[in-house]
C-alpha cells in the first residue's frame, strides 16, 4: 500500500479538516531550503516548515552535535539534575536576549513555553500576597498556541470556537497605532490594578495573518504597562532568532519584557523545545523558604539533551556573519519585491519586517482563514514546487536564511505569476 493510503488509515492531521482533506504528499528527504517527495520531485520550503528550520533542512552542524550528544547522554530527568549543554544554552542565550533575562525555564514547544510564562505571571502575584491581580491583557488578533491557557490568550476565532465558555478571561486590545494609542494607554491605566500581564506578539502577529505594527507604539504599551507594575511577556516564539531582522524583534524596542516565550527557529527546526526566560524580579517572587512560593511546573523532556544540543548548534549558525548577512539580504529583496507589486489590483495589502512579507490578495469578500481562494493558492504553489501555506487569503513567504536571490526570485516570479492567472 502506498504511503498515502496507510497514512489516512491511521494519522490524524494538524489544522486539518480530514474529509475531503488534500492528499498528505509523502516527504522523504530535506536539504537546504529543499524537501523532496517520494516521487522525486523538489519543494522549496518557502514557510521554513511551520517557521521552525530558519538555517533550512538537514544541517550537518545541527545533526553532528546530535548525533554526537545521543551517544553521550540522550535523556536526565531535570529536576535533581542537570547537564551540560542545558547550562551553556541557558549561558549563551540570556546575555542576547534584551531585557536582562536572568533565568532560563525549559519546556516543549511554543504553547509550552506561553503555559509557563502565564503560570509564572500569576504566581508571581500570588506569592506576593496580591492574588487579586490576575487578569490579562492580550491583542484581539493574538496567537499563542493550542493549550488551553495559551488559547485563552489567544484571540477569539474559528480555532477557539468549540472551547469558548471553557477558556478564561481576557482583556483584548487593538493594535496599536497613531489614531488609537492614547486611547489604550488609558485603557490600560483604567485595568491596571487588576491586571497580572501583558502578553503579546512583538512587531507581528504570525498565525493571526502576519499582521504588522510599529514598534514605537509597542514601546508605548510596555511603558504604560510597566508604569503600572503590570508584568510584560515577549512571546517570540515565530519572531526570535533573526526572523524580523533582528535577533529578537524586542531589540527594535527600548522597553525591556519581564518575560519571553522561545521556541521554533530555537533548535533551528531539528528539534522540539520551548523556553521561557524571565528577569530577576520574577524569579525573587519564587524564591523562598517557603515550599508554596515553588513554580510546580515540568515536563518530562524538559531540557532534553538532545534539543539543548541542536539549540547550540542552531544558535552557532545564528551568530555566524555569513547568517547575519542572510538575513538582511532577504530582507532586501522582499523589500524590492513588494514595490514591483504594490499597488496591483489584486494586492488589497503588502507588508514586510525583516524576512517576512505577506500580501493580502482581494477576493471580494472580507479576509477569512476560510478564504476559497486558500486551496487554489496553495496547490498553485505547491504545483510549481514552492511551499506556502497562505492563512485564507493571506499569502506570505517566511523562508530558511539560507534561500538563494534566485530561489527568492523564483517565487516572486510565481506569485506574479500567480496574480495574473488566478
Ligand atoms: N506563539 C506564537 C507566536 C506562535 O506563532 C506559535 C505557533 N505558531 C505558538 C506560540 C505555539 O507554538 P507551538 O505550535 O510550538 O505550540
Amino acid at each position: 500500500m502506498h504511503l498515502k493510503e496507510r497514512d489516512e488509515r491511521v494519522i490524524w492531521h494538524p489544522y486539518t479538516q480530514m474529509k475531503g482533506a488534500l492528499p498528505h504528499r509523502p516527504i522523504v528527504r530535506g536539504k537546504g531550503v529543499y524537501l523532496y517527495d517520494d516521487e522525486g520531485k523538489a519543494y522549496i520550503d518557502a514557510v521554513s516548515s511551520w517557521w521552525v528550520n530558519i538555517h533550512g533542512h538537514s544541517r550537518e552542524e545541527i545533526a553532528e552535535r546530535v548525533s554526537l550528544q545521543l551517544r553521550t547522554l540522550e535523556h536526565v530527568i531535570f529536576a535533581g539534575f542537570t547537564h551540560e549543554p542545558a547550562v551553556s544554552l541557558a549561558e549563551q542565550l540570556l546575555p542576547l536576549l534584551p531585557g536582562a533575562q536572568e533565568k532560563v525555564f525549559y519546556s516543549d514547544n511554543g504553547s509550552t513555553a506561553v503555559e509557563v510564562a502565564l503560570k509564572m505571571a500569576i504566581q508571581y502575584w500570588n506569592n506576593r500576597g496580591e492574588g487579586a491581580r490576575k487578569k490579562i491583557l492580550a491583542f484581539k488578533e493574538a496567537y499563542h498556541g493550542d493549550t488551553f491557557g495559551a488559547m485563552s490568550v489567544s484571540g477569539r476565532s474559528i480555532f477557539t470556537d468549540a472551547f469558548s465558555d471553557l477558556l478564561f478571561e481576557v482583556e483584548f486590545i487593538d493594535l496599536p497605532n497613531e489614531a488609537n494609542i492614547a486611547a489604550l494607554e488609558a485603557h490600560i491605566e483604567s485595568l491596571a490594578p487588576a491586571l497580572a500581564c501583558f502578553i503579546f506578539e512583538p512587531l507581528v502577529l504570525g498565525a493571526g495573518g502576519m499582521l504588522m505594527y510599529e514598534a514605537a507604539y509597542l514601546d508605548r504599551l510596555l511603558i504604560c504597562c510597566q508604569k503600572n507594575g503590570v508584568l510584560c511577556i515577549a512571546d517570540e516564539v515565530m519572531t526570535g532568532f533573526g526572523r524580523t531582522g533582528t535577533y529578537f524583534a524586542c531589540e527594535q524596542i527600548q522597553s525591556k519584557p519581564d518575560m519571553f516565550c522561545l521556541s521554533k527557529g530555537l533548535t533551528g527546526g531539528a528539534m522540539p523545545m520551548g523556553i521561557t526566560t524571565c528577569n530577576q524580579k520574577l524569579f525573587e517572587a519564587f524564591y523562598s523558604h517557603d515550599k508554596m512560593k515553588t513554580l510546580y511546573h515540568g515536563h518530562s523532556f524538559t531540557a532534553n539533551p538532545l534539543a539543548c544540543a541542536a539549540a547550540l548548534a542552531s544558535l552557532e549558525i545564528l551568530k555566524s556573519e555569513a547568517t547575519l548577512q542572510n538575513i538582511q539580504r532577504v530582507a532586501q529583496q522582499h523589500a524590492t519585491f513588494a514595490k514591483t507589486i504594490q499597488g496591483h489590483p489584486k494586492i488589497k495589502t503588502i507588508r514586510q519586517t525583516g524576512t517576512i512579507i505577506a500580501m493580502e490578495w482581494e477576493t471580494g469578500e472580507s479576509t477569512s482563514y476560510l478564504s476559497h481562494l486558500r486551496d487554489r493558492l496553495y496547490l498553485y504553489f505547491l504545483d510549481k514546487g514552492i511551499i506556502l501555506r497562505p492563512l485564507g487569503n493571506i499569502l506570505y513567504i517566511l523562508p530558511p536564511y539560507i534561500i538563494t536571490n534566485d530561489e527568492l526570485s523564483y517565487i516572486y516570479d510565481t506569485i506574479r505569476q500567480a496574480l495574473d492567472e488566478i
